[in-house]
């Protein structure tokens, strides 16, 4: 059966159509500009070229109107019709406390779809138009909703409630939710795999880092700690997100610097972390250039970076006392030789040994740790859209 994956953002959407006979990619593609000037889709079937559409595309239903098009085109698609279209899995950023698992989208999960909105006001109205787009154009296609959050339902509730006043809990929901669940969930099924045991019987502590970055403590396959919290912006220092700092800074700068509400989010979320830090990038690649040519505030940035998930993983591992893997994952922790042996270096202390030359490798599945080091130390890189479709055919199955 073929599974069609969408990841629906306010402006975009990615797409991959994943064979699960064999999980095979068949073809993916990207939209970009939904609503704008110059809106396109990037098409490409595996095995064959790209291609560009450039066309009008008023709402997300009119870029996937062109995306089913282009699928099942006699010269660039990858099926013949749209019956070869078993499932779709939408990724869903928020499900708050009411999904921990992937679940059957009916009129009931739209209406507690629609109810997380106040949690994740950027990240869900363009994730529900995406399932509302699909329903109007596959109205008999099943559909399964995977959550960012789900994974993390399983955090003990003295590791998710905020030493805040009890009420707030209990009227807003505030608490850790945590995000990057597939992600961490992917990679820690995937190191059980590599070591060759049993993920119900090892500890994992995975760090997704990417420009948004997040560090989990996996016990026994279940998520007991994440570093992101009510929303993506806890924790480590990111991109352009500003991770932990002291609260008392917001009520200060937005007095200083005379700030609104959306002023200071605006600050914390898209000038903040190693862009804020250095002063001239968010991408890592361009930090480490820099900081090779001696520019200070970069390296100073990639110190607070590397800083951070370490104190996170130190946390981690005396949390849960025995920790079988360390797993870095998503765009830094795959490529980023430097990143990843800086968090390492001084954790020997903690049985974390890497190995320089092992770790010398990008993109690519491999374990860098030493011989002698008690934590197995890998690198792989995730797959989203897999775990999605993985949980959209169990689900469609059932
Ligand atoms: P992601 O959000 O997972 O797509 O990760 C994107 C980030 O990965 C970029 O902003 C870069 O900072 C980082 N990145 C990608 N390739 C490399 C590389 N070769 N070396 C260092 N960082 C990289």
């Amino acid at each position: 059966m073929n599974i069609l994956v969408i990841n629906c953002g306010s402006s975009s959407l990615k797409y991959q159509l994943i064979n699960m006979n064999n999980e095979e990619v068949i073809a993916k593609g990207l939209v970009e500009r939904i609503g704008m000037e110059g809106s396109v889709v990037k098409h490409r079937t595996t095995g064959k070229e790209e291609v560009l559409i450039e066309e009008p595309m008023k709402d997300h239903k009119k870029a996937l109107e062109l995306v089913l098009n282009a699928l099942v085109d006699s010269n660039y698609g990858a099926i013949k019709s749209m019956d070869e279209i078993g499932a779709v899995g939408h990724r869903v950023v928020h499900g708050g406390e009411k999904f921990a698992n992937s679940v059957l989208i009916d009129d009931e999960v739209m209406e507690a779809l629609n109810e997380c909105i106040d949690l994740a006001p950027l990240h869900n109205p363009p994730n529900i138009m995406g399932i509302e787009a699909c329903k109007a154009l596959m109205p008999n296609t099943p559909m399964v909703g995977v959550f960012d959050t789900a994974f993390h339902q399983t955090i003990p509730m003295a590791n998710y409630i905020y030493p805040l006043p009890y009420e707030l809990y209990e009227k807003y929901g505030i608490r850790k939710y945590g995000f990057h669940g597939t992600s961490h969930k992917y990679v820690s099924l995937k190191a059980a795999e590599i070591l060759n045991k049993d993920i119900e019987k090892i500890n994992v502590i995975t760090c997704h880092l990417g420009n948004g970055a997040s560090v989990c403590a996996i016990q026994g396959g279940k998520s007991v700690d994440t570093s992101m919290g009510f929303t993506p912006l806890e924790g480590l220092a990111m991109g352009t997100r500003s991770g932990n700092i002291d609260p008392a800074i917001i009520p200060f700068i937005m007095e200083k610097e005379n700030l609104t509400v959306d002023e200071v989010n605006e600050l914390l979320n898209k000038k903040s972390g190693v862009l804020g830090i250095s002063g001239i990038s968010s991408d890592f690649r361009d930090l480490e250039e820099a900081a090779a040519e001696g520019h200070e505030r970069a390296q100073l940035a990639l110190d607070v970076f590397c800083n951070r998930v370490k104190k996170y993983i130190g946390a981690y591992v005396t949390m849960m006392c025995h920790v079988d893997a360390l797993v870095f994952t998503a765009g830094i922790g795959e490529n980023s030789v430097f990143v990843r042996k800086k968090i390492c270096d001084g954790l020997e202390c903690i049985g974390i040994e890497i190995d320089e030359e092992l770790n010398d490798i990008r993109g690519k599945e491999a374990i860098v740790s030493k011989d002698t080091s008690p934590v197995a130390i890998l690198v792989i890189p995730t797959n989203e859209e897999l775990m999605i479709a993985r949980d959209t055919l169990e689900i469609i199955n059932k």
